[in-house]
């Protein structure tokens, strides 16, 4: 049986869909000044993960595609 999981976003609360690096989402905090919940933290070796519902997979998907961009203009600067 798979565990319900909730959208890791703080008062959010919603039903999570994805679940994703703490790496790779902590554009929603720098970006879109979100909270995160994290599960599974071990410092340093391991970031932890966290879950989001379908909306906010969708901002970060959003955000994380134009954060690639900047990066991938500025390596090739
Ligand atoms: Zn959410």
């Amino acid at each position: 049986m798979v565990e319900e999981k909730i959208c890791s976003v703080e008062g959010c609360g919603r039903g999570a869909v994805r679940e994703i690096s703490y790496l790779d989402a902590k554009v929603l905090e720098e970006k879109a000044g979100l909270k995160l919940k994290v599960y599974h933290a071990h410092p340093p070796r391991r970031p932890g993960v966290v879950y989001l519902c379908e909306e906010h997979y969708k901002l970060w998907k959003k955000l994380s595609r134009e954060e690639r961009k900047i990066r991938e203009l500025s390596m090739k600067g």
